[in-house]
């Protein structure tokens, strides 16, 4: 009987930090999923359902960004493969519509980079292509600033958070577009709470939902939900 009782005392012990422990277990899919390790294979079939929305989408006229939303939820796809989280981006020349660069989320794998969400990602990439300089000779524009993104426009498939808005600002790009809310995290929705300083640099920004087809926006947020923190609002 003692034995049991021991047993008891063991086990009411242990029960709740195993219970807590089981509870950390399957992190929320949120921007703290564990690193490596396998895609489960609910999340493959998830994913493969979203791929074949995907590919079965055709740019609709009406919508004049649908081609560049496409680009960055192809980006999310293959961020959401690599669980690196399910958001992708793009810059694209205005004028022409070319795609310049673009980009997803790598701040997961193969190993953690707070810097790496698919904007800020995406920025480096054309920074370090473009390897803008300032000039020594004051009558020259680039003398204080290098930025040369007039005409640049960045599409992403989330609402850019409060981290990536503010460097899309320094990078000087002057018109945003996103084809999800991030009704949590997005930066875009409470844009009059920057800084005063980062205001001033944004503005005349545009930043605003694409103009593109609902199922491409539907497309979008399904990629990214699964980042959402469980009991936080859904988009
Ligand atoms: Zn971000």
């Amino acid at each position: 009987m003692a034995h049991g009782n021991a047993d008891k005392r063991v086990l009411s012990q242990w029960l709740p930090k195993a219970l807590l422990l089981l509870s950390l277990l399957p992190l929320p899919a949120c921007h703290h999923a564990p690193p490596g390790g396998h895609v489960p294979a609910a999340r493959l079939l998830y994913l493969e359902e979203i791929e074949k929305d995907m590919n079965a989408f055709t740019p609709d006229p009406r919508y004049p960004d649908d081609p560049f939303v496409l680009v960055t939820v192809r980006e999310a796809m293959a961020g959401a493969r690599e669980r690196n989280g399910g958001i992708g981006a793009c810059l694209v020349k205005e004028e022409t519509g070319e795609v310049l660069e673009k980009s997803h989320n790598r701040q997961y794998e193969p190993y953690f980079r707070s810097s790496l969400h698919a904007e800020m990602d995406l920025l480096d990439r054309f920074e370090e292509r473009m390897r803008l300089t300032r000039s020594r000779d004051p009558r020259d524009p680039t003398y204080l600033d290098p930025r040369a993104a007039a005409g640049i426009v960045l599409y992403t498939s989330v609402e850019p958070c409060p981290m990536c808005l503010t460097r899309i600002i320094n990078a000087g790009i002057k018109k945003v577009y996103y084809a999800a809310p991030d009704i949590n995290g997005g930066m875009a929705r409470r844009f009059e709470s920057l800084p005063p300083f980062w205001k001033g640099m944004a503005e005349g920004m545009v930043l605003e939902p694409a103009r593109c087809s609902p199922a491409l926006t539907d497309i979008a947020a399904r990629l990214f939900r699964p980042m959402h923190v469980p009991g936080a609002k859904r988009l």
